[in-house]
């Protein structure tokens, strides 16, 4: 049975982007609720972010968020090693927009959540089943059984896309990629500041502080190499001190907590928009964690899916439907550019997977399979 109230937009997820899509939406004096199960799933470790990011916050009056920094760590540069044996370093004295953080991500999502819910948002802790059009909008289907009306739906719920795959939305998939992360304790340079990326024969690493001192290191490979290192420690131990600037840098390293895996691929809606419905964040674009970009775009697609609400009629809809569709090629060269500029193991099934274009991967699917990969 759906309930009479009906909202004038229904956000399914409150993550960042959801939860910035609320906070807009509501300051504008719309009606709005987010559902969202909040299922202590695998924590985040260690994810930035950037400081053009923060900047956004501000400007939507939303800078009090990092009142109190404590749970998060300062990012003040980085070092990659990429393409070259030589690490370069960059600095945030020359970015314009400033440090990034390294964030304690539930911290972050129930802060966003909270200003959401302070600007008049309503939510309620759910997960969501089915979507239903009718005729003055959508119905909106809790697992429970029970259901909400409202004009406007959003789907917030990040890779999963829920809502796009009950429409029957379809989205490009990337290359596999798998992230590998886990928190260990440095035997050196425990309080440096710096990201740390390295790229290897067979994947890239990712290395930061996290609030409370340890480190996140990330390995990102092939799925099949994952779930082989995943089940063995000493394998995977070994390989990641085999990384000369990671070893160097940091010393051995003191392994600690659970090694959790993540799905890293790029996905990107084939439409981020339709008559009465808006995907935003990683339901509509999901970044491969190089571009560290993810957040960033999770907080300005929630705004402008918000603002193209607002504006209303096909204009609001369509301004969106581009800006996503630009952000989407133009984030599809630049990851292409990046992957092709590492040339030292461009023999590797890794690196070869990676450099592909969408057109000429399946073929070299078909090919990687008859040398015994499992891609
Ligand atoms: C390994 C890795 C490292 C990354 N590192 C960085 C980084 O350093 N910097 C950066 O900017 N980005 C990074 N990202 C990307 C970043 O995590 C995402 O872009 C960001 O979380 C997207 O936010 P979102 O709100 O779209 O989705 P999410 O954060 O995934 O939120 C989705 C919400 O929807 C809810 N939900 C899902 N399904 C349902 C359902 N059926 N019913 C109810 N609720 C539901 C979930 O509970 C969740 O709260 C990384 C990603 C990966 C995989």
């Amino acid at each position: 049975m759906a309930d009479t109230t009906a909202f004038d937009v229904v956000i399914a997820g409150a993550g960042p982007a959801g939860s910035m899509a609320a906070h807009r939406l509501a300051r504008a004096g719309r009606s709005v609720l987010m559902l969202d199960r909040l299922r202590p799933a695998s924590p985040r470790l260690g994810e930035t972010l950037p400081g053009a990011a923060r900047r956004l916050l501000v400007r939507e009056g939303l800078g009090g968020l990092f009142a109190d920094d404590r749970h998060h760590a300062p990012v003040t540069g980085g070092l990659v090693v990429w393409g070259d044996d030589r690490p370069v370093a960059s600095d945030v004295l020359r970015d314009p927009y400033g440090p990034g953080l390294r964030l304690d991500r539930a911290r972050f999502d129930s802060s966003l959540r909270k200003a959401s819910l302070a600007a008049g948002a309503d939510w309620s802790r759910t997960d969501v089943g089915d979507v239903e059009q009718c005729a003055d909008g959508w119905i909106v289907y809790r697992d429970t059984g029970s259901a909400v009306r409202a004009r406007t739906i959003i789907d917030a719920t990040g890779r999963s896309a829920r809502l796009l795959r009950r429409l029957g939305q379809s989205r490009r998939r990337g290359v596999p990629l798998v992230a590998l992360y886990q928190m260990a304790r440095p035997e050196n340079n425990a309080a440096m500041e710096r990201t740390l990326i390295e790229a290897m024969p067979d994947g890239w690493l990712y290395a930061g502080k996290v609030g409370d001192g340890r480190w996140a290191i990330g390995y990102h490979t092939r799925p099949d190499n994952a779930a082989r290192l995943r089940a063995c420690d000493a394998e995977r131990a070994a390989i990641l001190a085999r990384a000369p600037h990671l070893s160097a840098c940091l010393g051995a390293l003191t392994w600690e907590g659970p090694v959790l895996s993540r799905d890293a691929r790029s996905l990107a809606a084939k439409a981020a928009c339709g008559p009465g419905w808006f995907a935003v964040g990683d339901a509509a674009l999901a970044f491969d964690p190089i571009a560290g970009q993810g957040l960033f775009n999770a907080l300005r697609t929630g705004l402008a899916a918000a603002e193209a609400i607002l504006v209303g009629g096909t204009e609001g809809p369509s301004a969106y439907a581009e800006e996503v569709e630009r952000v989407t090629s133009v984030y599809a060269q630049r990851r292409q550019a990046l992957y092709q500029a590492e040339t030292r193991w461009s023999g590797q099934p890794f690196w070869q997977a990676q450099c592909q274009t969408i057109a000429d991967r399946k073929s070299h699917r078909s090919s990687l399979s008859e040398q015994g990969y499992r891609i």
